[in-house]
This record gives C-alpha cells, sequence and structure tokens, in this order.
C-alpha cells in the first residue's frame, strides 16, 4: 500500500515529495523482518518485493532528484545509475556501515541517542558525517547539500549518521528489538493510515504520483517502510 504526498509537512524533510509504505495486514510487512529496529520482527518480510524494486529506481521525477533508505542486507540493495533513486543501506551499528561503503553502497547509520559527533568521525578509515539537519534548527533535506541532498548522492565516501530522537530512542544501538522512529508519533500516524487507504498498486502507483511532479523535484521515497514484499 502506497500513500503518496506533493508537499510534505514533516520538519525533516522539508517541502518536498514524500512517500509511506506499509504493508496491508501489518504496517510493518514491507520492512525486513532481520532490522534490528523493528518492533515485531515476525511480521517482517523475507524478500525484496522485484517489481516494487524496479518501480522505486525508475520513480525519480524529471529533472529531479530521489532517495531512500533500506533495512535489506546491503549486498540485495543496486546500485543507482545516474537518473535512478539512490537507495542507501540503513545500518544498525559503525561496522555494518564499513561493510556495506566497502561494497561500494552508499550508507547511513542510527546511532545511539546521546552520540555527539558535530564534526564526524573517523572509524576503521572510513569517515562517518552527522545529517546536518540534526545539527541546526530548521535545516531541512530540501536545504542540504546545496541542493544536492546528502542523501541522494549514490557516490559519496562517507555514511551518514542519524543520532536516534524521540520516544523510541533509548532503544537504538542497544541490541534490543525496537526502536523505529516511525513506530509513534505523527509518522506512525501517516504510516498506518497507508495501510488502510493507500493505493494497493504500489508499483504503479509509484511510477505515476513520481511523473506527475514538477520538473526539479525532490523525491523521499518511504518516510517509513521499505522495499519488501509482504
Ligand atoms: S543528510 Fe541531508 S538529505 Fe540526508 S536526511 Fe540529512 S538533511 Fe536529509
Amino acid at each position: 500500500m502506497l500513500k503518496t504526498v506533493q508537499t510534505s509537512s514533516n520538519k525533516k524533510t522539508g517541502p518536498i515529495a514524500v512517500t509511506y509504505r506499509a504493508g496491508s495486514c501489518d504496517t510493518f510487512s514491507t520492512c525486513p523482518k532481520t532490522c534490528q529496529l523493528h518492533p515485531r520482527p515476525d511480521t517482517g518480510a523475507v524478500k525484496i518485493d522485484s517489481d516494487y524494486l524496479a518501480a522505486l529506481l525508475a520513480a525519480v521525477p524529471r529533472g529531479g532528484q530521489a532517495w531512500t533508505y533500506s533495512h535489506f542486507p546491503a549486498e540485495l540493495l543496486p546500485v543507482a545509475e545516474p537518473g535512478q533513486t539512490v537507495i542507501n543501506a540503513s545500518c544498525d551499528t559503525m561496522d555494518q556501515a564499513v561493510a556495506a561503503w566497502s561494497i561500494g553502497r552508499p550508507a547511513v547509520v542510527a546511532a545511539p541517542a546521546g552520540t555527539e559527533w558535530a564534526g564526524g568521525v573517523e572509524y576503521k578509515g572510513v569517515r562517518f558525517v552527522r545529517c546536518p539537519a540534526e545539527l541546526a534548527e530548521g535545516f531541512t533535506c530540501q536545504q542540504c547539500g546545496g541542493g544536492r541532498p546528502l542523501c541522494a548522492r549514490s557516490d559519496r565516501d562517507y555514511v551518514i549518521v542519524f543520532v536516534a530522537h524521540g520516544p523510541m530512542a533509548g532503544k537504538v544501538g542497544r541490541g534490543t528489538a525496537g526502536g523505529c522512529y516511525a513506530s509513534s508519533g505523527p509518522t506512525a500516524i501517516q504510516w498506518h493510515k497507508t495501510r488502510t487507504a493507500g493505493a494497493p498498486d504500489d508499483a504503479a502507483e509509484l511510477l505515476r504520483f513520481a511523473s506527475s511532479l514538477p520538473a526539479g523535484s525532490m523525491l523521499r521515497h518511504h518516510v517509513a517502510g521499505d522495499v519488501g514484499r509482504e
């Protein structure tokens, strides 16, 4: 099930286009059961939805940029060609992020609450850079990278760090299940609505949506959800 929003009111992304993707039986079931942040891993996906993945790669606004994140193993994620959606490998640990980076995947990592790396750190020879939206009030993805958001850069030579925040933050990086930022608050409300009221043919709806956006738009796929097959 897919929900599309042409102009998001999300404080982090800024007013860009976004989507949410949910399972039809369980909101979390497009997310892999191996994700450490998954609050109900038994309902998670085992495989990637290949039809949806093909649509995702192609779903870039004309002359624009698109990116997303996936908790599936990095080696299963395609590397974007120019003009395709950049799929970042979402990692639970710095070692996982180094491994993803070393096989050529753009990687991000969720760091435990309280991590302080305003200036970034180097770990095992890889640079880790904090998401700039976490360092400046009011800064959004729309402003990131001077019009070329860091997460939309497939060939970057650093890992982006997101420090856990919000009510579930205490679970991130502790080796226990749960901690997904989208499992509570306004994001969870939008995501659960996607399960009941989203478009059932998510691949077709995504392609329609991307092609309907104004030229040069930014599209962040899956504020919540992943590429799994329910
Ligand atoms: S690094 Fe930039 S594009 Fe990525 S989430 Fe942060 S602000 Fe958005």
